[in-house]
This record gives structure tokens, sequence and C-alpha cells, in this order.
């Protein structure tokens, strides 16, 4: 007898994945600043194995900016970047945990281990914002790409400037609700709290900042 895969439809299950796996919205967060830890462990690992790629602990960090006016927040890091190639590998496949694989290969290296979720992580961005745009220069490349999607539609990707290596993942924060619930990822105040909350897991520094009303 022959066996047959499975068939799924990715839209709704990206739908199923935003609405019902998390039950805390705020997770988003906690998710997208693990990645962004996970891609400066990558550069860490990198610079243990390659002579010309250095560590400078100090020049790591990674920044959170709500800009209120924009309805936008911003995580930027100085992690390892993305290709055009792992943009459309790494965001464009749902549940494939790039993070999964590398964390296999050098859990035996030391302490200094990724938190890596399902390979769903990314998209639980899609919970808080309607447009989610990533902006990054990998390590050793020389062009920026933008991966923009507005969730289960699909994303589009197009070269773009980016200076530094690393990358910035914007959020068009939803303004679906009549009593703005999704403004609370806007605010300083709640940000800073959800930040403290899960920063026990990231071992470099946030920064964060707050522009507009
Ligand atoms: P996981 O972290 O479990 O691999 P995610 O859905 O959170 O799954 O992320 C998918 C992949 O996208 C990551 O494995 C990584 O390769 C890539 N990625 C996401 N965010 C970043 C980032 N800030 N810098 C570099 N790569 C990233
Ligand atoms: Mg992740």
């Amino acid at each position: 007898m022959e066996k047959q895969e499975f068939k799924a439809e990715s839209k709704r299950l990206l739908e199923m994945m935003i609405n019902s796996i998390y039950t805390q919205k705020e997770i988003f967060l906690r998710e997208l600043l693990s990645n962004s830890s996970d891609a400066i462990d990558k550069l860490y690992y990198k610079a243990l194995t390659d002579e010309s790629v250095v560590f400078d602990q100090d020049s790591y960090y990674i920044k959170v900016v709500a800009d209120k006016q924009g309805r936008t927040l911003t995580l930027t890091d100085t992690g390892i970047g993305m290709t055009k190639e792992d943009l459309e590998n790494n965001l464009g496949t749902i549940a494939k945990s790039g993070s999964l694989a590398f964390k296999k290969d050098n859990a035996s290296k030391d302490g200094h281990d990724i938190i890596g979720q399902f390979g769903v992580g990314f998209y639980s961005a899609f919970m808080v914002a309607d447009v989610v745009t990533v902006i990054s220069k990998a390590l050793g490349s020389n062009e920026a790409y933008k991966w923009e999607s507005t969730g289960a539609d699909g994303y589009t990707i197009e070269p773009c400037e980016k200076d530094s290596v690393g990358t910035e993942v914007i959020l068009s924060i939803k303004e679906d609700t009549e009593d703005d619930s999704y403004g609370e990822y806007l605010d300083d105040y709640r940000l800073k709290a959800i930040i403290r909350k899960y920063s026990d897991f990231i071992k470099y520094p946030i920064k964060m900042e707050t522009t507009g009303k």
C-alpha cells in the first residue's frame, strides 16, 4: 500500500496558529527577542571558528523602539542577519525551526545555548501586527533585503538599503478594534513590563525607546 502525505492548507494553518497556539498575545515579544538573541549567538559561534569575525560583547544588543504616531514597534539586532535565501527559507516556511537544527549542531559546545521554540515563533508577530517587515543584512554580504508580509497572503522580498549587519523587524501594530486593544504594545510602561518578564532568557542587553505620544 502506498503511503500518502497529508496536504495542509497553509493559509488556514497560519490562521489557526496565530489565533490559537498562544493564549497570551504578549509572547510575540518573547519570540522576537529570542530570535534576535539566537542571531547574536550565531555570530558568537561564528567568531569562535572564524578569525575574520570579531565578537565584541559590548557591540551586541537588541533595540526595541515603539513609535506611537506611526504605530510601529521595531526590534533591531546586531546578529548574524539573513541573506535573501535565508529570508525565503526561514521566514517562508511555517513551522520549520532553523534554530532547532542549529541547537542540535551546537548542543555540546558550552553553556551558551539557544532558546529555540517550534519554528512558529516568528509568525506570532501576526497576533498583534497586520504587516510585518523584516530588513536584514547577512554577515559577509554586501546586499540587504526587505521581506514583507501581511500574514496568510504570502510575502514579498526586494533589495533594500541597510548599513550594518543584522536584522530589523518592524511590526505595524493592528488598529482594528474600537478600544484599541493592541495599542498596549506601543506603550512604554507595558512594553518594559513584558521585556522584563522575558529578559531572563536573553543574555544580551535590551535597549528600549519610545517616540510620539
Ligand atoms: P525558530 O526560532 O524556532 O527557528 P522562528 O519562527 O522563531 O523559529 O524563526 C524562524 C527562523 O527565522 C529562525 O530559525 C532564524 O533562522 C530566522 N530568523 C528569525 N528572526 C531572525 C533574526 N532576528 N535574525 C536572524 N535570523 C532570524
Ligand atoms: Mg524563534
